[in-house]
Formats: C-alpha cells, sequence, structure tokens
C-alpha cells in the first residue's frame, strides 16, 4: 500500500514542471523560483501541481534579489574598469 502511494508520487513529481503548476505557469518569476519546494508544496496542499505556500514570500523577495544582484553586476563591472561613459550608455550603445 505504500509503495503504491509512493510510486504514485513519485510519477507525479516526475511529470511536474513549473510550466504545467496552474498558478506558476505564467509568473514571470517561475525560471528562478521553479514553483518553490515541491515537497514543502505536497506536504501543504496534497499535490505538486500548485503554487508553493511561500508564493507571496518569492513574489515580494525576488524582485528586491534580482534588483541587488543588478546593483552587484554594475559595480563590478565599473570596478574593472567598464562604463566610462557612464554604464548607460555603455548599454545604449549596443556594444
Ligand atoms: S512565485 Fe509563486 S507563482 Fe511564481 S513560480 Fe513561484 S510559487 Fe509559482
Amino acid at each position: 500500500m505504500s509503495k503504491t502511494i509512493l510510486r504514485q508520487g513519485e510519477r507525479e513529481l516526475a511529470i511536474s514542471h513549473v510550466d504545467k503548476i496552474p498558478g506558476c505557469k505564467d509568473c514571470k518569476w517561475r525560471y528562478i523560483c521553479g514553483g518553490g519546494c515541491a515537497f514543502q508544496t505536497k506536504y501543504n496542499f496534497g499535490t505538486f501541481q500548485h503554487t508553493s505556500p511561500y508564493c507571496g514570500v518569492y513574489k515580494a523577495i525576488l524582485p528586491v534579489v534580482v534588483e541587488l544582484h543588478a546593483l552587484q553586476l554594475i559595480r563590478e563591472f565599473q570596478k574593472k574598469g567598464g562604463g566610462e561613459n557612464g554604464i548607460s550608455g555603455h548599454i545604449t550603445s549596443g556594444q
């Protein structure tokens, strides 16, 4: 009985993908978030085919994390001598 339940869960997990999860498939953060922890979702909602129970947290945090990472990349770029005409001039010049 428990082996059957485990195999059913394994099959469900194997076909689970963020592009197929209702509520996640159109989310702009899906390739960063990935739908969160599949097992946490299964534990909370009884299925892998659901948004993460922490979805609201991810949607609040991910824009900040991405912005901070972008600022870090810009600083590293400038430290290496890039962006002598300003980073925006470099980016808009298409080089
Ligand atoms: S942020 Fe929410 S909706 Fe978007 S991929 Fe993650 S869990 Fe899914």
